[in-house]
């Protein structure tokens, strides 16, 4: 049976169901409002049973309170997240099918980008308009994707659009049902991984993200003063996982047009893909084979860590991480 709640316990879920996703700061901030507003005293204890009791209290609407760290701001996170939905149930409560077919698009081309960039440039994703049966002008489809960024459905990061906590949480399953190809997580906490480090081996499925790197390291087998991919045993030489430099700034067409563009759509980056984004949207276009023009040879580095089979960018361009180094590194 579903426990009652009390007044501070649903006056904190009203604002979790109008904001649906907030820091953990924030969502703390919300109870002690709330237990004030009430008039009752409150301690980090009463918290966690808010949270507990208003979990067990949703489970009948098939709602549920989970928490993730956002992968952008590594802040955690707390979501009331929708357990059924298998397709994009909660979107298309609020927008048309055409606007859907828009949004599906979308996600996919963000989530199934190239060299597992997790993103595409706004230019791309307001192009994907283009290729609907009716056209969606590149107007519509800009303030739909503001739309979708300021519902927290998406986020933007130096003009590039990648999929947020939100919908990372809410659209698990459809994405896991959809693309699960792309669907890796975390080796050391489990979570899904969009922006993070991924073995570089060929066919090798370890990932782990930025801010779970020293747990990852400390969970590496070492040979010598190398460490070995806890999976496939070679050497430790991480990529970068959804960072804008990896990103294309063109139409890739996966699913969508092939209007005579390079279908490649790789862009040069022209400096080392070490994790800083800018707005590439200026990127200069890619050569003829979409190879990129990596300055990681800046640092006096072999080409040959540019692997042109897999498109693949390397972090580091040593072929293996010696411990101190990399305990030196961020
Ligand atoms: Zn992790
Ligand atoms: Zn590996």
């Amino acid at each position: 049976m579903v426990e009652a709640l009390e007044l501070p316990q649903q006056a904190w879920l009203q604002g979790m169901m109008s904001h649906r996703i907030v820091t953990e700061e924030r969502s703390q901030a919300m109870f002690k409002a709330a237990t004030e507003a009430c008039r009752v005293q409150h301690t980090q204890r009463d918290y966690a049973e808010c949270i507990k009791k208003v979990n067990n209290a949703l489970i009948v609407v098939n709602l549920e309170i989970r928490r993730m760290i956002d992968e952008q701001t590594e802040k955690h996170m707390l979501a009331i997240v929708n357990t059924k939905a298998d397709e994009i149930a909660e979107l298309a409560t609020q927008f048309t099918p055409h606007e859907i077919k828009f949004i599906k698009s979308l996600i996919e081309n963000i989530f199934t980008a190239p060299r597992r960039a997790y993103c595409i440039s706004s230019t791309v994703a307001i192009s994907l308009g283009k290729d609907m049966d009716p056209e969606l002008s590149s107007t519509k489809a800009d303030i739909l994707c503001k739309k979708l960024v300021s519902q927290g459905w998406i986020t933007k990061d130096a003009g590039f659009y990648f999929l947020s906590p939100r919908s990372l949480l809410e659209l698990q399953s459809y994405l896991r049902g959809s693309y699960e190809e792309y669907m890796h997580t975390c080796h050391a906490c489990k979570d899904i991984v969009t922006r993070g480090l991924a073995c570089s081996t060929e066919g090798c499925d370890l990932y782990a993200h930025h801010y779970c790197k020293p747990r990852l390291l400390s969970m590496l087998q070492t040979k010598g003063d190398v460490r070995l991919c806890a999976k496939c045993k070679k050497p430790w030489s991480p990529l970068t996982v959804g960072d804008t430099t990896n990103a294309s700034t063109m139409m890739i067409g996966r699913s969508n047009r092939n209007n005579g563009e390079n279908p490649l759509g790789f862009t040069s980056v022209n400096r080392a893909s070490t994790g800083e984004t800018d707005d590439s949207e200026d990127s200069e276009e890619e050569d003829e084979l979409g190879e990129t023009q990596d300055s990681g040879s800046k640092r006096g580095r072999s080409s040959t860590v540019q692997s042109r089979s897999s498109q693949r960018r390397r972090i580091t361009e040593e072929e293996t991480v010696p411990l101190e180094e990399d305990e030196e590194s961020d």
